[in-house]
């Protein structure tokens, strides 16, 4: 086979390629195989073996010759009555990492994006491609927002799109609501302000009554996290029916395959499962946490979500330590305010109980060597 991958095709290659394209980083994951994953926060449950039957039964009656429904309505009917949201406000997407790469499509491009930092690094990886003008608010140094900074860059002025992620990712906190209430409203109406609530069911948190109040607001939810179906590739936003209207247009048609439509239809009929797992994980991030109070060299960070920082004098060191005893966790060191942080995702009880040891007895080494 002839290869086309010596530096010099390349180069030859990438002329038509935007310049932002070409600067863009790829995304910063690199797959690494481990008997205990807990590097990407997906639910350590698959989804309920009764259900994934009864989703493939489904299949076997559905049409998968036939394009599925133009834009799922039969999914964002059923979306909408499990959020109590009218459907003409639900926007479906193979993933809510697609939905914000439409917003930046939407609001971003030309324009601005506003968001945190240390933050999510999708939002500013489809800012940087689109070539929206990016800027970062530093958190405060307990992770919370900091709420005049940011209404100082709201009014320098939109339009453009603020994502503001609600328990925050990476650190796992959950701002005051007043906080929270305080920026979206410093938001004029050249702003889609997005509060991304993927794990808001590990928080209690919920943003839909304030997303409610007005037209330029939306809620971003996943399917990946809670609802053990990160492999489903499925997001959704909740939002104004107008607003919607016109991510709609940006949204390609027939986006959500008819398999997917069903395995969600079926999770939608069947939702209990969601709230008893996410109370089981936060008892479990709380066992945890208690756990690992003690250590001295190692610091363990509180979290609202289903996984948290553990900041290390050696992150590579840890990450090494970890991985020998077949714990996967995530590197978040390179990112700002978060020095010496690997990102841990609560799993099974026995997951979690091999975490502790682990982390336990890598705090007793730091002691000795010092
Ligand atoms: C996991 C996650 C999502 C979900 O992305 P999907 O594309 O729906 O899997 C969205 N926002 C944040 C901050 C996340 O951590």
């Amino acid at each position: 086979m002839t290869s086309l991958n010596s530096p010099a095709d390349a180069a030859g290659v990438l002329g038509g390629v935007r310049a932002e394209v070409r600067a863009t980083p790829d995304y910063p994951f690199i797959p690494v195989h481990a008997p205990v994953k807990l590097d990407q926060n997906e639910s350590a449950l698959d989804f309920p073996r009764h259900l994934r039957e009864l989703a493939v039964r489904r299949m076997l009656e559905r049409d998968w010759n036939r394009y599925p429904d133009l834009h799922a309505d039969t999914l964002r009917e059923k979306i909408g009555a499990y959020e109590d949201w009218d459907a003409a406000g639900v926007v479906v997407t193979p993933g809510s990492n697609v939905i914000i790469k439409l917003l930046t499509e939407l609001g971003g491009i030309g324009q601005r994006i506003l968001t945190v930092q240390p933050n999510f690094s999708v939002y500013e990886l489809e800012g940087q491609m689109l070539g929206a003008s990016l800027t970062r608010v530093p958190l405060r140094a307990d992770f919370g927002l900091d709420v005049a900074a940011m209404k100082r860059e709201l009014a320098a002025g939109g339009p453009g799109v603020l994502f503001l992620p609600q328990p925050h990712a990476p650190t796992g906190f959950l701002d005051e609501e007043s906080d929270v209430r305080a920026v979206v409203e410093a938001a004029g109406d050249d702003w889609i302000v997005v509060i991304d609530e993927a794990y808001h069911q590990y928080s209690g948190s919920d943003y839909r009554s304030l997303v409610l109040e007005r037209g330029n607001r939306l809620s971003l939810r996943t399917f990946s996290k809670a609802w053990g179906l990160a492999g489903l590739r499925l997001g959704y936003a909740l939002t104004h029916p107008a607003l919607a209207a016109n991510l709609q247009k940006l949204v390609s048609a027939f986006n959500v395959n008819v398999l997917t439509q069903v395995v969600a239809e079926v999770a939608l009929e069947h939702p209990a499962y969601v709230r008893e797992r996410a109370d089981e994980v936060i008892w479990e991030r709380e066992r945890v946490q208690s756990g690992l109070s003690g250590l001295k060299n190692l610091h363990a960070l509180p979290s609202r979500t289903n996984f948290f920082l553990v900041r290390t004098p050696d992150p590579s060191a840890a990450y090494a330590f970890l991985l020998e005893r077949g714990l996967l966790v995530r590197r978040q060191d390179k990112q700002p305010m978060l020095a010496g942080c690997l990102r841990v995702s609560i799993g099974t009880r026995e997951q979690n109980d091999a975490l502790v040891s682990a982390l336990l007895e890598l705090d007793r080494e730091l002691e000795v060597r010092e």
